[in-house]
């Protein structure tokens, strides 16, 4: 056997394992097992924000606690954090809100995955029996926000997730509208998809909310199985602000006989006590399908659509 071929052989071995390397490096992995989704840790979240912290309106003192407590769950799995302020209309004034965004990266080109839930809560009337300690509306939708945080934090996943806690949603959804409308244009180009959680601790029936045709699409692309896809043209959570910004979106929803957000919607009585496991886990276990599903359909592709505009440019002046 000659030196000259032995020394082929030796470079093509040195190439088929660089590319098995490659390829173990590039291909998209599953990443979380659906069972591994705990219900009782997303129901912790859930009565802390509700029953410790409490009301969370725009621009109050529990906001502020909530936001502050959010951070720190986030920066403790491991996530980069930033509180992003921005400004609301209530009674006239001006005031300011919050939105916690928490961001892993993924393999570059990749795209963002963007998940969310509000966690702030509607006013109190004094008067009235209106405004509360939002558990369903919307702590059980962050709690869920949370325990895939800590399931996705150090998973294989492909593309950048980001999971964002927004406040101002009950201002016309005002965090996530700031937050859409504030994204660079690396961050809208790239965004495959937004999955949103809202009144997810009530009820039997899962219902996926979708805006537009593009969302519906992605709502039947979901390897879920949900008992409804609702089709709402105007919005009724914060995946409305994505889709109106042109990336796709779905709401999660568990909907119960009394409508979407249960019988004490906006009510005091909204409290941690109703909220009830099997709907947590149900909607918990479908959020992991659709996190892995959007994870390992990610492809490079996004990127061609950034790029592309200034090759075009370069060729055509
Ligand atoms: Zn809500």
């Amino acid at each position: 056997m000659s030196q000259l071929l032995i020394s082929s052989r030796r470079v093509l071995a040195q190439c088929l394992a660089a590319c098995v390397l490659l390829l173990a490096l590039t291909t998209p992995a599953a990443a979380v097992d659906a069972s591994e989704f705990d219900p009782d840790r997303a129901l912790a979240h859930a009565e802390y924000l509700a029953a410790v912290i409490g009301d969370r309106p725009a621009g109050t003192l529990g906001e502020q606690e909530a936001a502050g407590w959010l951070a720190g769950q986030f920066a403790a799995l491991g996530y980069a954090v930033r509180i992003q302020p921005f400004p609301l209309r209530r009674g006239g004034n001006e005031i300011i809100g919050m939105n916690v965004i928490a961001t892993r990266a993924g393999l570059p080109d990749y795209g963002v995955l963007y998940a969310g839930a509000h966690y702030d809560t509607v006013e109190r009337l004094s008067d009235l029996p209106y405004g509360g300690p939002g558990a369903n509306d919307n702590a059980a939708g962050v709690g869920v926000l949370l325990e895939a945080a800590r399931l996705y934090a150090s998973a294989p996943f492909t593309p950048t997730l980001t999971l964002i806690a927004f406040g101002g949603e009950e201002n016309g959804l005002a965090g996530s509208r700031y937050f859409v409308n504030h994204l660079p244009p690396d961050g809208r180009f790239l965004a495959q998809a937004m999955v949103n959680f809202d009144c997810v601790g009530i009820g039997d029936a899962l219902h996926l909310y979708a805006v537009r045709d593009a969302d519906r699409a992605l709502a039947e692309s979901l390897p879920v199985t949900p008992d409804r896809i609702d089709y709402l043209t105007h919005g009724s959570s914060d995946h409305a602000s994505f889709s109106d910004g042109g990336i796709p979106s779905v709401m999660f929803n568990m909907h119960s006989p009394d409508g979407a957000c249960g019988p004490d919607y906006h009510r005091p009585t909204d409290t941690a006590d109703k909220l009830e496991r099997p709907a947590v886990a149900r909607v918990g276990a479908a959020a992991v399908s659709a996190l892995n599903f959007l994870s390992e359909g990610a492809s490079p592709r996004a990127a061609t659509l950034l790029y592309l505009p200034l090759i075009h440019g370069v060729a055509n002046p």
